[in-house]
């Protein structure tokens, strides 16, 4: 499975995989960037005749962070979220951790950094 992570200089790069690997161009070896989805998506293609086209990561409807292979994510109203973004879910006391949560959030952004999330979090989104 790809998916499609728009850095914050705007570029886009392909990762693969449960591990969320970054895709190499084969033919330079340097990892591939595209100026657009659309472009990743074409190359992709050329790529990978045979897998599933290649798509936008899910991001955060509340900060626009994607979601990490550890980070947990929730449904709500149709929209995913992180855990902790989901609406209400910060105006109840949430531990001493709350506060941390928000800031890794708007830092992960488009780089792909992670947000991790703990499991238990993860079950009261439910
Ligand atoms: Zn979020």
């Amino acid at each position: 499975m790809a998916e499609a992570r728009q850095l914050k200089a705007g570029r886009w790069r392909i990762y693969v995989g449960p591990g969320l690997n970054l895709v190499r161009d084969p033919s330079t070896g340097s990892i591939a960037t595209f100026d657009s989805l659309a472009a990743a998506c074409q190359w992709w293609a050329q790529l990978r005749p045979g897998e599933a086209p290649l798509r936008e990561a899910k991001r955060c409807a509340r900060c626009g962070g994607y979601f990490g292979p550890a980070a947990g994510w929730t449904l709500y109203a149709g929209r995913y979220y992180h855990p902790a973004h989901r609406p209400g879910a910060l105006d109840t006391p949430a531990g001493p951790r709350s506060g941390a949560w928000e800031a890794q959030g708007r830092d992960g952004g488009g780089a792909g950094v992670l947000v991790s999330v703990d499991p238990d979090l993860r079950e009261q989104g439910r």
